[in-house]
């Protein structure tokens, strides 16, 4: 798997990704189960509210290698700050949309 995860840009300043290494590494959260290898080609944030980069990023994830992308779960869960992000949805199907169905999409991290 060549993954690429975007993550919550309002997170940032909270939480500098280590358990989303962690389980990527570990194979736990999202990725438990899978077996092949698991290269990780990106992580990027959002751009910021209301999230509209995330298609720029999610193209340049895949244009650099990336089948999966995962969205961390500061976006859809609100970890660690128990703020999920209003825009999630929206900012999946536009995601989705740009990269095809080829390209897997994750939910979230852990
Ligand atoms: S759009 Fe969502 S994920 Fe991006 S910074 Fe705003 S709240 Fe965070």
């Amino acid at each position: 798997m060549k993954l690429g995860i975007i993550r919550c840009m309002q997170t940032e300043d909270f939480c500098p990704g280590t358990t989303d290494f962690t389980v990527v590494r570990e194979k736990r959260g999202a990725f438990e189960g899978i077996d092949e290898d698991i290269h990780l080609v990106g992580f990027i944030s959002c751009g910021g509210c209301p999230g509209k980069k995330t298609v720029l990023r999610a193209r340049e994830l895949v244009k650099r290698g990336a089948d999966t992308i995962a969205f961390a779960s500061c976006i859809q869960k609100g970890t660690p700050m128990g703020y999920p992000c209003p825009f999630a949805q929206k900012m999946r199907e536009i995601v989705q949309a740009e990269v095809g169905n080829a390209v897997q999409i994750i939910d979230y991290t852990h």
